[in-house]
């Protein structure tokens, strides 16, 4: 059952131990606000060092890099789509995302991966939406990589665990 392999937390991800925490950056990846600036600022700039080599990245798409002195091995950092209404492509852009995270972390025989909430911040997309892309995502994953065994979603507060919970009772 690969709900067994998928945990909610209430933390802030910059703590959790696992050979990935993904970022949602912005297309520069050079660092901003929220989950970003405290990635950035508890991975120490080393970090910023190897995102000035990537060229930054398009929205829905993912690049990886070290984790330095995070916890976490290495951070994938995506691009989440800015919210417009939603007649944007923004629900497929956000489940590009996640499925191009879960892409890189099968690719570098990765088994366990941390996500924030992405796009549900400055970015404005709706929780519950984004919870359902999110869910679904990771189920898919899960299904098709038997090599991952663990993916934390990050709840920063209690609204974003209560749409998780509520995504997950769906189409269990
Ligand atoms: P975006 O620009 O993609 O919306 P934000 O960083 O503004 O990115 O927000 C994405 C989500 O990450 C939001 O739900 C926000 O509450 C959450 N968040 C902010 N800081 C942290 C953190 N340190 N750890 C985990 N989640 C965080």
């Amino acid at each position: 059952m690969v709900d067994e392999k998928i945990e909610l937390v209430v933390a802030d991800i910059t703590t959790i131990q696992a050979d990935a925490i993904v970022n949602a950056a912005n297309q520069s990846l050079l660092g901003g606000g929220g989950v970003d600036g405290a990635i950035h600022r508890a991975a120490g700039p080393g970090l910023l060092g190897e995102c000035r080599k990537l060229g930054g990245c398009a929205p829905g798409d993912a690049k990886i890099t070290g984790g330095y002195n995070l916890p976490a091995a290495h951070v994938i950092h995506t691009v989440g789509p800015v919210w417009q209404g939603g007649g944007g492509n923004e629900s497929e852009l956000l489940g590009d995302c996640y499925r191009r995270c879960f892409e890189l972390a099968a690719e570098h025989g990765l088994q366990s991966l941390a996500f924030p909430a992405i796009s549900t911040g400055a970015y404005g997309f709706p929780g519950d939406k984004a919870a359902v892309i999110a869910i679904t995502r990771t189920r898919q994953a899960l299904a098709d990589n038997p090599n991952l065994d663990r993916v934390v979603l990050v709840c920063f507060n209690p609204a974003t665990r209560q749409a998780y919970e509520k995504a997950l009772n769906l189409n269990p």
